[in-house]
């Protein structure tokens, strides 16, 4: 069985602005005032953090690469969904059919072929 996270813990980075060393503190540490003596002698003061909210990712992200070739694909989707709206299909059933299509095709000619075969 699989299971979600419930919770995180989050531990807060701040850099101190003479040094640039780094200072770790939890959420609920920043929201005493006072602050941390750095190495390098400078008092810092921590912003503080009230909340925070973590998005737990269940899919790996998509690489660069993929992201870049989705504006084309809109652009295609965009227009098969058209050209079916243009041949008499409903707005939502020409997208449904159009994200079929350019799940399998990766231009606008047979995408259509594609709708129109299946
Ligand atoms: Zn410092």
């Amino acid at each position: 069985m699989k299971t979600m996270p419930s919770r995180s813990d989050i531990q807060l980075v701040y850099v101190c602005p003479a040094c640039e060393a780094e200072h770790y503190a939890m959420v609920e540490e920043t929201q005493f005032p006072g602050g941390v003596l750095c190495y390098c002698g400078k008092k810092i003061k921590f912003e503080t953090i009230y909340d925070t909210e973590v998005v737990f990712k269940t899919r790996e992200r998509k690489t660069k690469e993929i992201e870049r070739k989705e504006e084309p694909d809109n652009q295609i989707l965009e227009d098969v969904i058209s050209a079916l709206c243009s041949v008499g299909y409903k707005n939502p059933e020409a997208k449904k059919k159009a994200l079929e299509a350019t799940d399998v095709c990766d231009n606008v000619e047979d995408c259509l072929n594609y709708c129109f075969t299946n």
